[in-house]
């Protein structure tokens, strides 16, 4: 490897961009040629230097609005978590008033009101969480219209 070859690698390197072959090899270069060791290391600061300033100068600003927007994701995963309780409970509710006749008919076999009861839950479950998917999908429709 002669010393262009290995100042091309170094940006790699520093990146982890290589493969083992190509680091064996730049290593290789770097223990004999002082100049390209010496560009590697003043590299390597570089890199060093600025992402410490990144870190450092990321204004107070930006966290407040990342946990803003942390908490934000958090309340409307709650909001949604309550109302898909609240509206499973309401329709299950609903669905028991209009076949109370058949739960609390006695000659009806158990399996049967397990069943139908089953059934129903999964049903209403399914269909609490397509009525959420199409909010939300209609939340975010909007959403993009602004931003064009
Ligand atoms: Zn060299």
């Amino acid at each position: 490897m002669n010393c262009e070859q290995a100042r091309i690698l170094l940006m790699g390197y520093l990146d982890g961009e290589l493969d083992s072959e190509q680091e064996k090899e730049l290593r290789r270069h770097l223990d004999t040629c002082p100049a390209c060791r010496a560009e590697w290391e003043s590299f390597k600061n570089l890199k060093e230097d600025t992402s410490n300033m990144k870190f450092k100068l990321l204004p107070e600003m930006y966290w407040d609005e990342y946990w803003e927007k942390v908490y934000n994701k958090i309340e409307r995963g709650l909001g949604w978590i309550f109302f898909s309780i609240g509206a499973i409970i309401l329709f299950g509710f609903g669905f028991y008033e209009m076949f109370r006749d058949f739960f609390m008919n006695p000659k009806e076999p158990l399996a049967l009101k397990l069943g139908v009861g089953f059934l129903s839950i999964g049903l209403i479950v399914i269909f609490v969480s397509v009525l959420r998917e199409k909010l939300m999908v209609r939340r975010v429709d909007k959403y993009r219209r602004v931003i064009r």
